[in-house]
């Protein structure tokens, strides 16, 4: 649908990350059980939860716009996560495949940044301070999720990959 104001460019930017963040609930318990660190997985374990939490907010939204999320597929969203999927099916070795996880995990992060920074300052520009309010939760659980996978790939994850499994980190 082609959009004639910034009340319609907000409302398809919201579709897009309703689908964007379905796609991620689905995404994340592959991620899961693939990664071997304990601390990674309980990070994305918990980001999981918080997701969950983060449609809903989204719902909240569209109810109150009196409009459906349905109907756009976030094909950003869909190549980023095809990306994770590639990597999971080249089977790296525990180490090496956690720090792609979290990679991937981070491009999952910056993307959703990106997107809803956009639609909590239009929703601000529109008016709706609620709707605004809501998005910038969003926004800060995206930010230190990003900020938590840094921590634990700084900390333990990349040592062991550089160390990787034939003692010649450099392969
Ligand atoms: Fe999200
Ligand atoms: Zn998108
Ligand atoms: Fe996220």
């Amino acid at each position: 649908m082609k959009p004639h104001s910034l009340h319609d460019m907000y409302v398809e930017e919201l579709k897009d990350l309703w689908s964007a963040e379905n796609q991620i609930v689905k995404a994340l318990p592959r991620m899961v059980k693939a990664a071997s660190n304990g601390e990674l997985k309980k990070a994305l374990e918990q980001h999981l939860r918080v997701t969950e939490r983060q449609v809903e907010r989204l719902d909240r939204i569209f109810k109150e716009l009196d409009a459906s999320p349905r109907g756009k597929k976030c094909v950003g969203m869909e190549g980023v996560i095809e990306e994770g999927k590639e990597l999971i099916k080249e089977k790296p070795e525990a180490p090496v495949l956690d720090a792609g996880l979290i990679a991937a995990a981070q491009h999952v992060e910056h993307y959703e940044m990106a997107g809803y920074g956009t639609v909590r300052t239009w929703a601000s520009a529109l008016g709706y301070d609620d709707q605004a309010s809501l998005l910038e939760e969003t926004l800060n659980e995206e930010k230190e999720a990003d900020r938590i996978l840094s921590d634990i790939a700084e900390r333990s994850v990349n040592a062991g990959a550089e160390e990787g499994v034939g003692g010649n980190g450099r392969r």
